[in-house]
């Protein structure tokens, strides 16, 4: 058996940063971190925009207090406070913190870190690099870990969390290289696993955005928090659904229907593209619905509107966002200084997950915790971002909550023992779970279910929601799980079986796709990326609380939580 003092599955910036401060705090620990990709491959890698702090290098009247504001605004008030004065309060030491560790930040002419603007914000405080910011926080964390002797266990897929007697006392993993398993033991076990866009049809997440640590805590008992609250980010490329940065928009792109509109003007006059991300993508949706998106040959009635850069030229539009350039022409040949580029609405981030305090510890209720467990970044729902994340805090989040939860680690697992397990019973299970899937004989290939899932989770959970939508929903949801129960498998071999992994992803989706349509039946009121047509107006007196999702093959049980608002008071939400 494989033993480590900590164990964290998942290698983009949450994961790092806490494996980092751990040996930082104390370098004889012994740490590893697993992930089924190579970490830098992780979605963090693709983060664009920039990361939000108060550094005041653009604007001098900024304050932690006005990005705790914007941030608890745009959650709708869901946002517990208490973690993001946290957040805010922390957001300039983490990154000149990162900038002392090389981390490549655009500059303003005077040598100081550049800002920009960003949606949902009231000041320009997103430092960035380029277009590139998740890039460059991504190659410095990996090569800072190799140098402090942090163990990588690359391309392995985590398939079980091991969690007895209320206590996480490993993991069970499968080599993607040979089909090895293995069972790892650990004082403390932390999960970064990122988000799971892939449930949706359409997104900008990566193929590995599964949710797969959110099934996994599911299946071991521990609840899942506000899993209702899906961002849909409101430019993605159309028709591949990639992701155009908002930071286009912050730095000047207009958002354009058939008519040749500004429609932001409609909506929210007062930030008009850099209104927050919920209230955007439900203008373009409703413009497309009323016939004014655009189709490909220009004429109106389409399914898209138009992102329009060409008033911002060409020197601007390389400097500041030649990635955003680059992908329109290397997926549509389009050339964003003379051409818009066409976009709609894609699944972008998951606001809830795995419920922590803001030490990153794992809580069992409301009063309660896993013992040994740890969770942070998207995957984890501290809850800074309650019912709608502001663009650029996703990045902070990871860096401040994993640098927090590494430290709580380092000091959790001084005086602690490995805990006692019995290795044959869980290699055991395993290996009769991987032989299931190799010899099963089912009628459905998997990505044939997996396109029937993502299709419906789309069709019956997607900006606009109603509960007979939902029902249905659920309904076909039970369809797809028994088909999801009869797949095969084409290869049946031990080397990069990537069949295997994708069997298993599956499972995870599914898992989650049932947790989110429940958590979003029950939350009768609109608020933040939740939008129920049958109940249009937010509900505090009923829903200003965190839904906590208990999930049982035979049903889920969801019980609600209390928010914690300590400055400021819920008011109505306007732009
Ligand atoms: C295109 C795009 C652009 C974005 N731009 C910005 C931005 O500009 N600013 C901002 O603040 N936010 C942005 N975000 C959001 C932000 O990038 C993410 O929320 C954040 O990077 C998530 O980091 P993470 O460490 O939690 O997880 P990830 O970076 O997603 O990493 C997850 C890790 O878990 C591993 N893993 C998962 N399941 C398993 C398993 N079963 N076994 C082993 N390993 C596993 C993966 O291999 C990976 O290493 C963007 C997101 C996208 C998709």
């Amino acid at each position: 058996m494989l033993e480590h003092d900590v164990i964290i599955v998942g290698g983009g910036l949450a994961g790092c940063r806490a494996a980092l401060e751990i040996v930082r705090t104390d370098p004889s620990l012994n740490v590893a971190l697993v992930a089924k990709t190579h970490p830098i491959r992780s979605h963090s890698v693709a983060a664009q925009g920039g990361m939000a702090a108060t550094l005041k290098n653009v604007d001098a009247e900024d304050s932690w207090e006005a990005h705790a504001f914007d941030t608890v605004k745009g959650s709708d008030y869901l946002a517990d406070q208490d973690a993001v004065a946290i957040l805010t309060r922390e957001a300039p030491d983490v990154v000149i913190d990162l900038e002392h560790m090389g981390v490549l930040f655009s500059r303003l002419p005077d040598g100081r870190v550049a800002q920009r603007a960003f949606g949902g914000h009231s000041h320009n405080r997103t430092c960035y690099a380029a277009d590139k910011t998740g890039h460059a926080i991504l190659h410095e964390l990996v090569n800072n870990l190799r140098r402090c002797g942090v163990r990588i266990y690359d391309e392995w897929y985590v398939m079980q969390l091991i969690l007895e007697d209320a206590q996480a006392k490993g993991v069970v993993m499968y080599h993607l290289l040979d089909g090895q398993i293995e069972v790892v033991r650990a004082k403390a076990v932390m999960f970064a696993t990122g988000g799971y866009g892939r449930v949706y049809n359409t997104t900008s997440n990566d193929y590995a955005s599964t949710g797969d640590g959110l099934a996994m805590s599911a299946l071991a008992g521990v609840p899942l928090e506000d899993m209702e609250f899906v961002q849909f980010h409101p430019t993605g490329l159309y028709p591949v659904g990639v992701l155009i940065s908002e930071a286009v928009r912050g730095e000047g792109a207009y958002l354009i229907n058939s008519e040749g509109d500004r429609f932001m003007a409609n909506y929210a006059p007062s930030r008009m593209e850099l209104a927050p991300r919920d209230i955007t993508s439900r203008a373009i949706a409703l413009e497309i619905s009323a016939g004014r998106g655009i189709h490909p040959d220009g004429s109106a009635g389409g399914p898209f509107v138009y992102l329009d850069l060409r008033h911002m030229g060409r020197e601007k539009i390389m400097n500041r966002v030649p990635f955003a350039w680059e992908e329109a022409h290397r997926l549509l040949s389009i050339d964003a200084v003379n051409q818009p580029m066409p976009v709609r609405p894609t699944v972008h981030y998951s606001m809830g997950g795995i419920p922590v305090n803001t030490s990153g510890q794992v809580r069992s209720g409301t009063d309660t915790l896993v013992d040994a467990f740890f969770a942070a970044g998207e995957a984890a729902c501290v809850s800074v971002h309650g019912a709608n994340r502001l663009g650029s805090n996703s990045l902070l989040e990871c860096i401040v909550f994993g640098r927090k939860t590494g430290a709580s680690i380092a000091q959790f697992v001084q005086n602690r023992k490995l805990p006692d397990l019995d290795e044959q019973s869980y290699l055991l299970e395993a290996h009769c779970k991987i032989q299931a899937l190799l010899e099963q004989s089912g009628q459905y290939r998997i990505n044939q279910v997996r396109e029937a899932f993502q299709d419906c989770m789309t069709k019956y959970c997607g900006v606009f929601r109603t509960e007979e939508l939902m029902r249905e929903g659920l309904t076909k949801l039970q369809e797809i799980l028994s088909q999801s129960q009869d797949i095969y498998l084409d290869d049946k071999g031990k080397l990069w079986n990537t069949e295997v992994i994708e069997a298993m992803e599956l499972r995870s989706l599914i898992i989650v796709g049932q947790i989110i349509l429940t958590s979003a039946l029950n939350r009768q009121e609109s608020r933040g990326a939740h939008f129920r047509e049958d109940y249009q107006e937010r509900d505090d007196s009923n829903f200003l609380k965190h839904t906590m999702a208990y999930y049982s093959p035979a049903g889920i049980d969801l019980q609600y939580k209390p928010v914690t608002i300590t400055m400021f008071e819920p008011k109505e939400r306007k732009y």
